[in-house]
């Protein structure tokens, strides 16, 4: 399947994309994980970027569509792919029907995963994230705590709470969402892609994917 996710921070683009690699083998490509690798491996595009994400601000768009331009040819992009975290504003949605057109692929869907705002907001401020770059397993203080705590079940290292996690990222993080991102919904509304799904619960996302696409 190849399909775009948005949604706001915490939605829970990361945990439906996972388990939908599990249906069929499509890969997740999850910007804010490639990021993240970047900074921690103090690549030129980390230095360029770790800035905008402290902050809690998107990083510039051509930084963005140079890394997707090149992730979208490769080879295990071909059984399919979820867009998670990107695009994240509209010339990066212009730009990406572009690129599709010019490399010959035609989108399933763009899911919008539509959580209320309370459920949100608590869910960033208890959330934690496995920091091996190679993981970046998602853990929950509340719901989905690791084993042994601090300690990511899946590779071991340290799970911690991410630098654009706290309350004054958050909201600002969330602020960029409504104004930047949010009018992507209606940009694919009149694409006719548009998947809107209200769910709390990251099952009930998957299964109204599968229902749509009859998988
Ligand atoms: P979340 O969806 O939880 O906010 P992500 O892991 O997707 O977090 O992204 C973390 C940060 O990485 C963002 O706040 C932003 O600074 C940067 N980022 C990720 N994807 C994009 C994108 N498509 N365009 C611009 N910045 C991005
Ligand atoms: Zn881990």
């Amino acid at each position: 399947m190849k399909l775009i996710l948005l949604g706001a921070p915490g939605a829970g683009k990361g945990t439906v994309a996972k388990l939908l690699t599990a249906i069929d083998g499509s890969v997740q490509i999850s910007t804010g994980d490639i990021l993240r690798g970047a900074v921690q491996a103090g690549t030129e595009l980390g230095k360029e970027a770790e800035e905008y994400m402290k902050r809690g601000d998107l990083v510039p768009d051509s930084l963005i569509m140079g890394i997707m331009e090149k992730r979208l040819q490769e080879p295990d992009c071909e059984k399919g792919f979820l867009l998670d975290g990107f695009p994240r504003t509209i010339p990066q949605a212009e730009e990406l029907k572009k690129l599709l057109e010019r490399l010959g692929i035609t989108l399933d869907k763009a899911v919008n995963i539509d959580v209320p705002r309370e459920v949100i907001l608590d869910r960033l401020c208890t959330r934690r994230t496995c920091e091996n770059p190679e993981c970046q397993a998602i853990y929950n203080v509340k719901s989905n705590p690791p084993k042994q705590e601090g300690i990511c079940d899946k590779c071991g290292a340290r799970v911690v709470q991410r630098e654009d996690e706290t309350e004054e990222a958050i909201s600002h993080r969330l602020a960029t969402y409504n104004e930047k991102t949010a009018p992507l919904i209606g940009f694919y509304e009149k694409e006719g892609l548009l998947l809107n799904v209200e769910a709390v619960s990251s099952d009930a996302v998957i299964e109204a994917i599968r229902k749509e696409l009859g998988l």
